[in-house]
This record gives C-alpha cells, structure tokens and sequence, in this order.
C-alpha cells in the first residue's frame, strides 16, 4: 500500500517517530494509502527548513518566481487526469467534478499569482517641496498554511501560490482526511525546481497536534486557515503568544434569497448547483433558501422534483452527480442535524436517508426541508452536507433580517429581475460574496472572504499579497 510521506527540505521522509494513520476512501471505506503522522518534532524540522529556504527565496525576483509558478502550473495540467482520480479517491466527490472544477482550478490559482506578482506596484506619495515617500514590498517570511477536505488540491493552491509568488516560503498542514494531493503537489514542486526547503508538507491532526504545533511556532510569522470557525478560534488562541499576522476563510450558512419576478429555470439550475454541488459540502452553498411567498409553492415543487432526479452514487461513475459524503463519521453528524430538524418541526419533503442502492461508502440523498423557522437549529449551524431548508418570505425588510440573522457571514445569492432592488438587497446583507442571478461565478481579483463568524481578512488578487506581503515606508526628505 502507498505510504505518503512529509515532504521537508525537498525530501520526502516519514515521522520522527515512525507514525501513521489510515486514509481511507469514504465512497467504499477502503484504506487506500498509510500516511506519516506529524508530530512537533516533524513541524520543528520543516518550519526550520522554510526559514532556511527564506533567505534566498525572499530575494529572488518577482519574475524568477512567477517562472517556477508557471511551471507548477504546467505539471498540475500534465498531471490532470491523475490528480483528479486521486482527489475523488481521498474526497468521494464525483470525478466530473475534480476533472472540471478542482484541478484545473488548482492550476489557474498558480497561473493568475504568478502573472499578477509581475504587476504589482506599491504607493508613493509627494510632500510637495519637502519630501517623497514610497513603499517597498517585501515578503514576511514562514507561513503555516492550513486547508480543509473540502476541495483540497484547490483551496491550498489559493494559499500556495500567492505565498510562494510573495516570496515566503511555506509549511503546509494539509486536512487530514485528504492528504494525498498535497503530496502530489510538493512531487511538482520539486520537478518544477522549486528550492528545497521553500515548501513543506507536513501531514497530521489539527488539535494538539501537526496543526496546533504550527500554529504555535515561533518562527511562523503567518497562518493562513480555511476550515471550521471553531478551529479559526482555537489557532488564533494559539497564534496570540507569538502574535502572528492571520488570515481566516470559515464556515458559512449562507442564503438563497429568491424573489417572485426572479427567471425561475436559472434560479432552479442554479439553486441546485449551490445546494448539493460537491455534496453540499462547499462552504459557499446555500444551504438557506427563502422564496417570496407567491412563488414559494412553485419553486419548492420544481425544486423537490429536480433534486430527486440527481444520481447519487459511486463517484467514478460519469453520470453521478452527488457522490459520497466525506467520512461516516461526518454523514451521522449530518443526520443528526436532519434528525433535530424534524423533532423541531421540520418536513423533509425528498432525501433525508442514505440510497438504498449502495451497499457501502457514506451517501446521502439530496435533502429538502421545509416548515422550519430563525429558531432552528438546521437553519443556524452549518451543515455542510446536501441539505437546504427553504422557507418563504412576504417582503424586502423581512428577508433581509432572516438573511442576516445568523453569526456567520460568507455569501449570498440574490435572485431577481429587478435591478434596483438586487443592488438595494446586496447593500443591506451581511457577506463578504454577493452573487445576484448567480453563484460561484468567481474573478480571483476580487475581494474572497467573510464577514463575521465567517472568516478575517480577504484573499484574492491584491488582497492576497496584502497578507502575504509586508510594506515598509521610506520617506526621503529633499
Ligand atoms: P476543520 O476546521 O476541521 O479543519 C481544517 C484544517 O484545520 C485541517 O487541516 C485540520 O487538521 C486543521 N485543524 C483543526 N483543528 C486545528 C487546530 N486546533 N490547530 C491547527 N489546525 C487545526 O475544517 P474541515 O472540516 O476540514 O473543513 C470544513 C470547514 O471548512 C467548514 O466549516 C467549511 O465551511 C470551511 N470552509 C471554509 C471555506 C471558506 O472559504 N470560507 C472554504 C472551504 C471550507
């Protein structure tokens, strides 16, 4: 069986003290790879390594780095059909998916840094007649790069590239549950010509363990995180000793507003898009549907009628298009939210239960429920799995207040054909991503992050490298 190893100082090398864990493919419960448990000893080496790899790669030229991001770039899509079969085999996600979304995404991300790092520029300002002030942008230093399960291979390369094209160098903790890309990509890396040291893949636990190692390190000057909001509060507990600089992407229970004059087809094949894409397992569905009230009955009816239609199964198959969720242990959590639900008056009108046509792996059918309110449970946690409430609404103020009523704050997708209040809407909701008469359209310039419970900071385009970057201001008296 493979056996994936740390990857630090440009070797791949197991635990210190010989440790592993199970990564098992949730779509048949398999153990598909044995992979090095990381321990301090292992965080120790590798950010030792990163700072290491710093002093060089933090001179190098914008440009030398683009050239080796561009590289990267070129091996993922050489290695597309592979990576995608590995990132369904680690995720249960339907290979359609990984092949159209996750890894060519992976390789955008390295493409888009490494052209916008060859267009930066900084600030300067005049004093008129007295002095001139410009910045220099220079790179921090050790970043601790922390990804999810989710879309694995794509949320750490949204981390990667713009930390390698800033000129840090990085120790990333992959999610547990999903290791094997990650190593894959650190293969490319070296291929690529990456210097040894400038990425480390340390693989492990979050808790008091790999992650919590990281965090806490005193030669990491930077965390960047995309999973839970409860792990969002725990590193930052752990980064305040040694006041690192943070960014956070979190959780989300975002909503689907859809007004009565909304063009109903698209807001249907879109809806079932941010329901029960990648399972329901993306932080940006959503998972909260309201519907003006006029058009409740029909929208729900389509909508009940459409998600029934949707093949769920083995995700290798071309024509499934809800694979496996990603543990057992995370589809009982599902039911159990969907469990409460009904005990607290919820109908769940199609899905709730596993299919019947699997005999192994950890399915769900795609879930509607409705006949819940604010107070519930399924309408305030986050599920992350394929099930959405939908609920209706009477007018502009009251949705808006529903909408807003949770402590999370990531996206929201507005659905209208009135253009006046699609933009009066998007002023008044609390998310950092407002789609109107879309989801998931993305421009990686823009601005990508939460508000609230959601996440800190943003990441994207410029903002990106306002994290990954430092400016220091030289004033020069004339
Ligand atoms: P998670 O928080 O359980 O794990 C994420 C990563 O953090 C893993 O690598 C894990 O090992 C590590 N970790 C856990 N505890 C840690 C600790 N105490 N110290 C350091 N590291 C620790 O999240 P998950 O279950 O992998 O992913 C699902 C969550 O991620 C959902 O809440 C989802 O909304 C969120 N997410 C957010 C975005 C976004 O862009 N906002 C994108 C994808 C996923």
């Amino acid at each position: 069986m493979e056996k994936l190893l740390h990857f630090i100082d440009g070797q791949f090398v197991e635990s210190a003290d010989g440790r592993t864990f199970d990564n098992v493919n949730p779509a048949t419960g398999e153990v598909i790879s044995l992979v090095a448990e990381g321990g301090r000893q292992d965080i120790d080496k590798a950010v030792a390594a990163a700072k290491r790899a710093f002093t060089a790669w933090g001179k190098t030229t914008p440009a030398e780095r683009a050239k080796v991001l561009n590289r990267i770039a070129d091996l993922i899509e050489q290695r597309q059909e592979e990576l995608a079969i590995l990132e369904t085999l680690d995720t249960g996600k339907p290979l359609s998916l990984s092949k159209s979304l996750d890894i060519p995404r992976a390789a955008y991300n390295f493409r888009f840094f490494a052209d916008f790092v060859k267009g930066l520029g900084t600030e300067c300002f005049e004093m008129e007649g007295v002095a001139l002030n410009y910045a220099l942008r220079r790179p921090v230093g050790v970043a601790g790069l922390i990804s999810p399960w989710n879309l694995p291979l794509l949320l750490l390369t949204w981390k990667v590239a713009p930390c390698l094209a800033a000129g840090d160098t990085c120790v990333i903790k992959p999610a547990e549950l999903t290791p094997t890309t990650a190593t894959k990509l650190a293969e490319i890396c070296k291929e690529a010509g990456l210097p040894d040291g400038v990425l480390n893949v340390v693989h492990g636990f979050g808790p008091d363990a790999a992650g919590s190692f990281l965090t806490e390190h005193p030669d990491v000057q930077l965390i960047s995180l995309t999973g839970e909001t409860t792990t969002g509060k725990a590193v930052m507990k752990a980064a305040s000793a040694t006041l690192k600089r943070l960014s956070f992407e979190l959780g989300g229970k975002n909503p689907n507003i859809v007004f009565a004059d909304a063009d109903l087809n698209d807001a249907i094949e879109t809806t079932i898009r941010s329901s029960f894409s990648n399972q329901g397992e993306v932080c940006l569905c959503g998972s909260r549907v309201y519907v003006e009230r006029p058009l409740y009955e029909t929208f729900v009816n389509r909508l009940v009628d459409r998600a029934s239609q949707l093949v769920v199964g083995d995700p290798m198959d071309a024509g499934t298009n809800v694979g496996s969720l990603i543990s057992e242990e995370h589809l009982l959590r599902v039911e159990g939210f969907i469990e409460r639900a009904v005990q607290q008056g919820g109908r769940v009108l199609c899905g709730g239960k596993r299919p019947s046509h699997v005999a192994c792996g950890s399915y769900l059918e795609p879930t509607i429920i409705v006949d819940v309110n604010e107070s519930c449970e399924i309408v305030q946690q986050e599920v992350f799995g394929p099930v959405i409430t939908i609920q209706p609404f009477d007018s502009e103020e009251e949705v808006i207040s529903a909408a807003n009523d949770t402590r999370y704050g990531l996206s929201a997708s507005i659905w209208t054909s009135n253009l006046k209040r699609a933009h009066r809407v998007a002023g008044e909701l609390e998310a950092g991503i407002i789609w109107i008469n879309s989801w998931f359209l993305r421009d990686l310039r823009t601005p990508f992050g939460g508000m609230k419970e959601s996440g800190m900071g943003r990441e994207g385009g410029m903002h990106s490298f306002e994290f990954f970057s430092e400016l220091k201001n030289v004033c020069v008296k004339f």
